[in-house]
């Protein structure tokens, strides 16, 4: 990409230059034409003698000169504007494609990865299970173990499917009228369960709305999932539900480390992550977020993140009730 911008730069200094130059030489000419047509006029029509008649030939062919010279400026211009109106779109948009398919790389890499590590640890935690004699409290902690790893495998297919129906545009949503605060409650249960004292919920009873449960359940379970995975295994989480004014709103906020301004709406692109790949040390495909705004957007609501105080993330999803 250095390298390209680089070429890019040399490329469009040297031919905004070529402009430049091309305009001085050819006022250049136009000066030289001009002194020319002096000295005929002088030897055509003396000054001295005729004065009005020559002062009238040299009004003309000042304004003729003139005329050069605008037409050169004008046209010289619009050259200048429409390369470097062409240069920003070429270039924006060759930027976009290089980075999209960095994104890409990187995605099949997360993927790979985030597809083999619960598949190694189940295995590990199975096989610790046949080889070894364990007593009970062990051997339902690597069976806990076993249904967390695939509990997270099945996110990451149910993602992963639902990103390519939304891209063959073969996705249909559920439209059906279902209790919202059941929902809300029923999966921050599950997160609480999963891990023990870090969910408080505070649920407002009674939210009726209407749309896809399966895929709220999903977008809601996106933010819960990285409100674990970006924040400090001690820290808490909490989960509210509230109702006003034909609207629910639901805030999950952590106490981690939170999002920059100048990340908050990235996150919610495709692939999209923050930092780099070799500074991250948490598990993803950057798209959960993506997906999660997708689906809030089907349902005619939508979803931003704030600052937590004094730390943290706060992501408030608002759906129509
Ligand atoms: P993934 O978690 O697979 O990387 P997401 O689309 O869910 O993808 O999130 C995009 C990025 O947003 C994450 O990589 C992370 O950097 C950032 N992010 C999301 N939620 C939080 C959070 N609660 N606290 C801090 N950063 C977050």
């Amino acid at each position: 990409m250095r390298v390209f911008t680089s070429i890019y730069i040399i490329l469009l200094v040297y031919i905004i230059a070529a402009i430049v130059f091309w305009g001085i030489s050819l006022q250049k000419q136009n000066e030289l034409l001009f002194e020319q047509q002096v000295i005929v006029l002088k030897s055509l029509v003396e000054p001295s003698r005729y004065p009005e008649a020559y002062n009238q030939q040299l009004e003309k062919l000042q304004h003729t000169r003139q005329q050069h010279v605008k037409q050169y400026i004008g046209e010289g211009g619009t050259f200048l504007v429409v390369i470097l109106i062409g240069a920003v779109v070429v270039y924006t948009s060759f930027a976009r494609r290089i980075r999209l398919s960095r994104q890409q790389n990187n995605f099949m890499l997360s993927v790979t990865h985030e597809l083999k590590s619960p598949i190694a640890a189940m295995k590990l935690n199975l096989q610790t299970m046949e080889r070894h004699q364990l007593n009970e409290d062990k051997r339902i902690q690597l069976l806990d173990r076993c249904i967390t790893e695939a509990n997270r495998l099945n996110d990451l297919c149910n993602n992963m499917l639902f990103a390519s129906r939304l891209e063959g545009r073969q996705n249909t949503m559920a439209r059906e009228s279902f209790d919202l605060s059941d929902l809300v409650r029923y999966v921050a249960a599950d997160y609480a369960g999963r891990y023990q004292g870090r969910f408080q919920a505070h649920v407002t009873p009674g939210c009726v709305i209407t749309g896809d449960k399966i895929m709220l359940q999903m977008a809601i379970s996106n933010v819960l999932e990285n409100a674990v995975k970006y924040t400090p295994a001690d820290t808490p989480v909490s989960v509210t539900l509230e109702a006003a004014n034909g609207f629910a709103t639901i805030s999950i906020a952590d106490s981690g480390s939170g999002i920059p301004d100048s990340e908050k709406k990235k996150i919610f692109n495709k692939f999209y992550r923050i930092g780099n790949e070799e500074s991250r040390t948490a598990k993803g495909t950057g798209l959960g977020l993506y997906l999660t705004n997708k689906i809030i957007l089907q349902h005619r609501g939508r979803i931003i993140v704030k600052n937590n105080t004094p730390s943290g993330a706060v992501f408030e999803i608002t759906l129509p009730v």
